[in-house]
């Protein structure tokens, strides 16, 4: 399902243009103006085919003729986060940037280079894919790149690159789908955090430079200090004490320095190099003060320079995306790449901000930069001159008239589906408060999409807020977290978002009246909205109204079988209405949707050893302690199992691992006696008598009545 941009119109799944947009949906999605645009399905199929493909037509020179040389380069993508493009580079406000000034003196360096989303997954990803989030549809952070699209780093090392990627926030981590094709994906973040420092990522690159390969080399480097909080280290802390933001740039600056040198040193071949922003800041700009939620220069125009074979060194001003980066890095390769950057061909630069979208339902935001004219369209449409006024202060649409293919561009984009685009219900608890750590929080339900909802330009003054609010009630820190709730409901009454968490705030602090009230409020923003009813079903089991609850949690599992919190509500009522069967079965399914922790995997244990199921115990256990041995404590129920199941030397080992400060280590002690007899172990009379010496009142009885233990008055007949 997709919407256009230019009304909130719910289209049909086929687009007007034919080609039918799913999530995850894969055609080369491209702005409907600029030179060569394909028109219809067929036109729009062989493009694509061209784009992954790489089946080159005679109007893309083949990269020989572009000026690459026979020996393919070895290629450095550096990729600045949060870095704006007026806080580096010769032209830089308040900062010098010698490493990257250094470079730019050798390449290309673009002055109107464009993030496609002012967020650092999403932005990453179009670089990685060469397309827009409309294809590639990873229109936000915690979201995951479909297996199926093609990434540049699977194409070079299919074309006999050395891939490695070092990477420096939990927002690039593995898990969300960049690694592909790296033969080395560095994610290591130091214990407890989400992000590490340029210097440590950089460390890590060097070390894996100084092995000698004779392959051309792919090396990705990701740098995060920009990113808020701004702590830059000495001496920039000190010399940047006004301006932190530009202290990390800074620092970041000094680490390229030793990055570049070392990769030019060691890499094989001859050399390319991109160095490029992943999105800017506001700081302040336009009432934002970090990024992701509007289209402005701060956070949409970005650092590029792209350096290396067939580039001559200069300035270029005609607008580009970054996503292009991907066409370059292929083109260099030896693979045909139509966008590749070592031919700078004008085109209409497309990007997005659907974020307050998709979590509010606010207006959806699309910009498209052709030439000196960037247009916003967010409800309605800002022009702005961006060369005679970059800071966009003077909206030009009342007396400026845009090329009529821009306007179709803008409400052609395809607008997606806030249902199609929740985070996923298995992201376990670590990542979400390593996201909320760095800022990124997703609203609890899909929003209310309506006509008229407000312009997120208008909204700035809740931004803050909301980052709050949401920091907050991830946390569980409800008290807090509700005066702050009501005012974004003040601000933006159809908010469901909103409304849903003071409705869950108030249950969880046991205010039952405030809580219906809100759920009430919920239920009148979004009638059919299925998250209603989630959480509804969620506050009658926190105050123990099962009755009421069951049928609710019941219907939205049928209907949505992976809707995690409802399985795992209504686990646990059955669990306490002691119908263990179905809470078993219901567990089980809530850990194949989210990874289970060492506890739940021992809770799980101990139900199915309730249910007189040994080897699903059995297994639960044994999981539980791969997760964590030292922390593992059912190492006597494991001993039981065990014996149960006649594989005495398992039972041995578990029994051996209980600790004499456990409660019933007499038990253990006496189980061990037992398995000590069935193996016939030397030390086993000792063992019975040491069982009998630390008997309690229960194992007192049982040891007397056990036969093992009775003297044999013949010890063949025990044969
Ligand atoms: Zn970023």
């Amino acid at each position: 399902m997709s919407r256009k941009a230019g009304s909130l119109q719910t289209t049909d799944r086929r687009s007007a243009d034919g080609l039918e947009r799913t999530a995850g949906g894969r055609q080369g999605w491209e702005p409907g103006v600029g030179s060569r645009k394909p028109h219809g399905l067929a036109a729009a199929v062989v493009y694509w085919a061209m784009l992954v493909a790489g089946c080159g037509t005679a109007e893309h020179t083949s990269p020989q003729a572009a000026g690459t040389p026979a020996v393919r380069p070895s290629i450095l993508l550096v990729t600045l986060d949060t870095t704006r493009a007026d806080s580096i580079g010769p032209e830089a406000i308040g900062i010098q940037t010698p490493s990257f000034n250094a470079l730019a003196a050798r390449g290309v360096r673009f002055r109107q280079a464009y993030a496609t989303v002012p967020e650092t997954l999403p932005s990453h990803v179009s670089m990685m894919t060469g397309v827009y989030p409309a294809s590639h549809a990873v229109h936000e952070n915690g979201r995951s790149l479909s297996a199926t699209q093609p990434v540049v780093a699977d194409r070079l090392r299919q074309a006999g690159y050395r891939t490695a990627a070092f990477v420096s926030s939990f927002t690039l981590a593995r898990r969300f789908g960049l690694a592909r094709g790296f033969e080395t994906y560095d994610d290591t973040l130091p214990a407890g955090a989400a992000e590490r420092a340029s210097r440590d990522t950089t460390d890590s690159a060097l070390a894996y430079l100084s092995q000698p390969s004779a392959q051309p080399l792919f090396l990705w480097v990701h740098y995060f200090d920009p990113h808020y909080p701004y702590t830059p280290p000495e001496p920039f802390r000190s010399q940047f004490s006004k301006t932190p933001y530009l202290g990390e740039v800074a620092a970041m600056d000094a680490q390229l320095a030793r990055l570049v040198a070392a990769f030019e040193q060691r890499a094989q071949g001859p050399i390319a190099m991109v160095i490029v922003g992943d999105h800017g800041e506001g700081l302040g700009d336009h009432g934002e003060a970090l990024h992701g939620n509007l289209l402005y220069q701060s956070t949409m125009h970005v650092p590029l320079i792209v350096l290396g074979p067939g580039v001559t060194p200069g300035v270029r001003d005609a607008p580009v995306s970054t996503r292009r980066v991907f066409h370059t890095l292929l083109d260099w390769a030896g693979v045909p790449a139509p966008l590749s950057l070592r031919r700078a061909e004008p085109e209409v630069v497309v990007g997005e901000a659907m974020k307050p979208f998709l979590e509010y339902g606010w207006q959806p935001q699309v910009m498209t930069v052709d030439g000196r004219h960037k247009s916003i369209l967010a409800g309605r449409v800002e022009i702005y001159d961006v060369s005679a006024d970059p800071a966009e202060a003077r909206d030009l649409s009342a007396n400026d008239s845009l090329r009529p293919a821009v306007p179709r561009a803008l409400r052609d984009y395809p607008v997606p589906s806030p249902a199609t685009s929740r985070p996923p219900e298995n992201l376990d608890e670590h990542a979400r408060r390593s996201l909320a750590s760095l800022g990124y929080v997703s609203a609890t339900a899909t929003p209310e999409v309506r006509k008229g909802a407000p312009r997120p330009a208008d909204m700035v003054a809740l931004f803050d807020v909301i980052e709050k609010a949401s920091g907050l009630f991830v946390a569980e820190e409800y008290a807090r977290a509700i005066p702050l709730l009501g005012r974004i409901l003040a601000a933006d009454p159809f908010n469901l978002d909103a409304a849903l968490r003071l409705a869950t705030a108030h249950s969880s602090l046991g205010h039952e009246a405030k809580a219906i009230e809100m759920f009430k409020k919920a239920a009148a923003i979004s009638p059919k909205s299925p998250d209603v009813g989630v959480y509804l079903a969620l506050h009658l089991a926190r105050s123990r109204q099962w009755e009421q609850a069951v049928p609710l949690l019941e219907a939205v599992v049928a209907e949505s079988p992976d809707r995690l919190p409802a399985v795992e509500a209504l686990a646990s009522i059955r669990e306490r209405q002691g119908r263990m069967d179905e809470a078993v079965a219901l567990r089980r399914r809530v850990y194949a949707l989210r990874a289970p922790t060492r506890a739940e995997l021992a809770g799980l244990g101990e139900l199915e050893m309730g249910l007189g199921r040994t080897a699903p115990a059995m297994d639960a256990f044994e999981r539980a302690r791969a997760l964590d041995p030292g922390r593992f404590t059912h190492d006597l129920e494991l001993g039981l199992l065990y014996l149960d199941a006649r594989q005495f030397t398992e039972a041995r080992d578990a029994l051996d691992r209980v600790p004499q400060s456990h409660p019933e280590f007499p038990m253990a002690l006496f189980k061990r006696a037992q398995v000590s007899v069935l193996l016939n172990e030397p030390d086993r009379a000792a063992r019975i008598a040491r069982a009998r010496q630390r008997a309690d009142a229960t194992t007192r009885e049982l040891i007397a009545r056990e036969k093992l233990f009775q003297p044999s008055p013949n010890p063949e007949s025990r044969r």
